[in-house]
């Protein structure tokens, strides 16, 4: 009997009334739903707080990235929007990750994003660096280490992590694919791979949002993922 994974519905490609249409056609006890970097400048805070006052749980993830003072701000601001998860990227080091696990006090997952899931080993090495597997097991033992509540990374890193790992750590996998429609990701799984790699969370995209009738086709993943269990 294995744990089934949450479900993560990324509002990416949508107006901010596109949006809050989605979410109320959605159901927050089958997923958290997760603002990203478009939606966010596009709508603002107050996207938050819509989908906070409809139920959902939030997963802020704009991947701060800067020195350790300015993402300890951006964290405290993001608490101060009651989010549930946030996320930085690992490669700023170590003390930019002390100091967002610091500032987030326990208010929220802080989470670190490895190797973005576009990204395959030719890419890598066309900038110099070593292959997605070797990047996400250091940069997922330095999150670890630093104290963060999880790390973001392909499903088909999922599995060395969590046996580095164990389960104190969250897995949470973008670059999920059911079939060849793959868009710009690269280090892709289906939902069954990414749930018996150990995921504990599945971000899904563009195959709900861009689906015919997206509530069905999230339903559809939701008893996929039963199933396992
Ligand atoms: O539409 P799709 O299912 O590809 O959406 C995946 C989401 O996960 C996007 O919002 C993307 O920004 C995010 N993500 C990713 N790879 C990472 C971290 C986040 O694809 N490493």
């Amino acid at each position: 009997m294995s744990a089934v994974p949450g479900v993560i519905v990324a509002l990416d490609g949508l107006d901010p009334r596109a949006a809050k249409k989605l979410a109320f056609s959605l159901m927050p006890e089958r997923c958290r739903l997760k603002v990203g970097s478009e939606l966010f400048l596009h709508a603002g805070p107050d996207i938050i707080r819509e989908l906070r006052r409809i139920g959902y749980d939030v997963f802020l993830d704009l991947k701060f990235h800067d020195i350790p003072n300015t993402v300890a701000a951006a964290v405290r601001a993001a608490c101060a929007l009651d989010v549930q998860m946030c996320t930085v990227h690992a490669a700023g080091g170590a003390a930019m990750l002390e100091a967002a696990r610091d500032a987030a006090a326990g208010r929220l997952a802080v989470l670190a994003v490895t190797v973005l899931t576009s990204l395959d080993d030719a890419d890598l090495m066309a900038l110099g660096q070593p292959s997605a597997r070797t990047q996400v097991e250091v940069l997922a033992n330095l999150a670890a280490q630093c104290g963060l509540c999880g790390v973001v990374c392909s499903p088909r890193e999922a599995e060395v992590v969590r046996a580095r790992q164990g389960a104190g750590l969250q897995i949470v996998t973008p670059g999920i694919r059911r079939d060849a429609a793959r868009g710009d990701q690269k280090r892709t799984a289906t939902p069954h791979e990414a749930a018996r790699a150990g995921a504990d969370w599945l971000v899904v995209g563009r195959p709900v949002t861009e689906a015919a009738h997206p509530p069905r086709a999230l339903e559809e993943l939701c008893d996929e993922l039963a199933q396992l269990a």
